[in-house]
């Protein structure tokens, strides 16, 4: 392919992709973008301890070839101003792995950023931000080494679409006519419109690359966020798809939170990842309050660029936070955190971010060794005290080297003597809190999911899963002993030739037998029964399956899944369920 500023190194192969995997030679050629700003002070560093990490990893069997592509400034100034060369784009497709540094976004140049420009050229669909902890890396919580997350933000729908009509303007007058005439929406005048689309094609691309991921990582969990109990079509409908991915495409390799605690008695069965999902309002407290809990988080846009710089802070800051933007192979490893033009060229800041991309970005290559060493390598750097001025500011006694400084502290601590023992040693740590988290769900389930901060959304959550049937002929007396067996609230009953399906619950039994001055064992399941069944879809939100009651009067309803019976949903679980985890619609 034909460049006019790019030279592909003259040693080295392209990484290429077969039957949907990545083939990764042993000198590959990588692409990097030095980035504006602090970006050449980072870069600089951190190709100098990737190259080490590797060079000592493999004892020089492997080796990249980087390969420098321009955007941001450094484009502008090879590009007559082009910001965005085509050909840089092309590169990346080319080379199939990138990495880059912090960009500037020219203002008024017709670019929102080009970081997001980047993203939807290449359809870098998931923006992958693991955030973990390093040991003596300063940090505000009492156990940051308990944060142990990646995060799967999706990244090219949700109100970040850029469908948004400015207040006053002429399209967002006909857009406001259109939604308060043809569809009766009601919002105040003047009002600023923006769309939020979220679709089953992005939303399963994202959630399948989540799963897959936490199969191939060991990992325990993913944990589905949003807010779909207050944005049922787009927030809701990101949990369904994302379930419904997991069902489909899975099924043999995940389970639901439901089925960990109700066919598994809390004890997660081997080689399964368990897909949970909450909202992501309350995910913020609980990874504060219980960050051992989640693994692999997914989520839509907005969630995602929030709980990532929030998680971030947790574990030391955004600095040293790491990230990527990945399609279905291309990936593009970035730098968090912005340009920090006013330590452009001192030497000053800290290379972490960038530092842990380049590590991400050699586990993507499969190169976990490297990986490894430079983590550790990392670890001891900073528990010696020698550190950016960032992080010196924040410690007591500890030497402040410049960025240069740091790489080179690191790079003699590269070694891989005692890696095995550190790694065994980390893989003990994790063996031990899963292990501690197992105990707990198994001995006390409720409390642990409420504790968890499950709550139930659809009414599938607070359905009686069991369902039974008695004969119409059965009397009640025998109806509530199978109840009572059962430990559940409500029966189907059967039909007969002249009578449908109905349900009898223990309330029937009360207002009907008791009420009627009758005795509960003259008086039939059949007679008490009500009918017709009204039947509710089991992703039906709690909210609607509320007003539904109100609206028609009543007290239970059979729960349906693809045409069948799944269970049964009365007045006394909805009421527990709000007596027991608030009421979650309008929250
Ligand atoms: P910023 O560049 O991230 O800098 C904000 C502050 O964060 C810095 O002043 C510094 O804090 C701290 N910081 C950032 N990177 C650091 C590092 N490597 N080591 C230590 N401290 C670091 O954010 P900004 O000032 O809002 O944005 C500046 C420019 O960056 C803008 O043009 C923006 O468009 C661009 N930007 C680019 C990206 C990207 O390319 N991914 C992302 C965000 C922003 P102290 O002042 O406390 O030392």
């Amino acid at each position: 392919m034909d460049y006019r500023h790019i030279r592909l190194p003259s040693q080295g192969q392209k990484i290429t992709v077969a039957d949907g995997q990545l083939q990764v030679p042993d000198e590959p050629i990588l692409g990097y973008v030095e980035g504006d700003g602090i970006g050449p002070d980072i870069t600089r560093a951190c190709l100098r301890i990737w190259d080490a990490a590797v060079a000592q990893a493999y004892g020089g069997k492997r080796r990249i070839h980087w390969c420098e592509l321009f955007l941001g400034e450094g484009a502008a100034a090879r590009y007559e101003g082009d910001y965005f060369p085509d050909e840089t784009l092309r590169a990346i497709q080319e080379l199939i792995v990138a990495i880059k540094g912090p960009l500037t976004t020219p203002v008024g140049e017709g670019f929102r950023s080009l970081n997001v420009a980047l993203r939807q050229q290449l359809d870098l669909y998931a923006c992958v931000r693991p955030v973990r902890h390093y040991q003596g890396v300063p940090s505000p919580m009492r156990h940051p080494e308990q944060v142990d997350v990646v995060i799967f933000r999706e990244n090219t729908e949700d109100v970040y679409a850029g469908i948004e009509y400015q207040s006053g303007s002429e399209q967002n007058q006909r857009l406001a006519q259109f939604l308060r005439g043809e569809l009766g929406a009601n919002f105040f005048d003047d009002a600023g419109l923006g769309v939020k689309p979220v679709s089953p094609f992005a939303s399963k691309r994202l959630v399948r690359k989540a799963i897959q991921y936490a199969l191939d990582h060991q990992r325990e969990s993913v944990t589905l966020v949003h807010k779909g109990n207050i944005m049922k079509y787009t927030e809701g409908a990101f949990r369904k798809w994302g379930y419904e991915v997991a069902r489909e495409e899975f099924g043999d390799r995940t389970i639901t939170e439901d089925q960990l605690y109700e066919e598994y008695g809390g004890k997660q069965p081997e080689g399964k990842v368990v897909i949970k999902d909450r909202i992501a309002d309350i995910i913020f407290q609980l990874m504060i309050l219980r960050p051992q809990e989640f693994d692999v988080l997914a989520t839509m846009n907005l969630n995602g660029d929030y709980l990532s710089d929030a998680i971030a802070a947790q574990v030391g800051g955004v600095g040293i936070a790491p990230g990527a933007n990945i399609g279905d192979h291309v990936a593009v490893f970035e730098a968090t955190h912005g340009t920090a033009p006013k330590y452009a060229g001192q030497d000053k800041v800290n290379p972490g971010s960038l530092l842990f991309s380049g590590v991400d970005m050699l586990e993507y290559l499969g190169w976990q060794r490297a990986a490894d060493m430079i983590r550790i390598a990392y670890q001891d750097t900073v528990t010696d005290g020698i550190v950016t001025y960032d992080f010196a500011r924040q410690m007591e006694g500890a030497t402040e080297v410049p960025t240069s400084g740091f790489a080179d502290a690191l790079i003699e601590r590269l070694g891989d003597a005692d890696l095995e023992s550190r790694r065994a040693e980390r893989a003990r740590e994790l063996a031990a809190e899963r292990a501690e988290r197992e105990r707990r769900r198994m001995q006390a389930p409720d409390e642990e999911m409420l504790a968890s901060g499950r709550k139930p959304v659809t009414v599938a959550d607070i359905m009686t899963r069991s369902i039974i049937s008695v004969p119409a002929s059965a009397s009640v007396d025998a109806a509530l002993r199978v109840m009572r067996e059962h430990d559940i609230s409500a029966v189907l009953v059967e039909p007969t030739d002249v009578q449908e399906w109905g349900v009898m619950t223990r309330r029937d039994v009360v207002g009907r037998v008791a009420g009627g001055g009758r005795s509960s064992a003259e008086v039939t399941a059949g007679e008490v029964a009500s009918r017709p069944i009204i039947t509710v879809g089991a992703d039906t939100p709690l909210s609607d399956f509320g007003r539904l009651m109100m609206e028609r009067d009543i007290r239970r309803a059979v729960v349906e899944r693809n045409g069948e019976f799944v269970g049964i949903a009365t007045e006394t679980d909805f009421t527990n369920s709000v007596e027991q985890f608030g009421w979650v619609r309008g929250e």
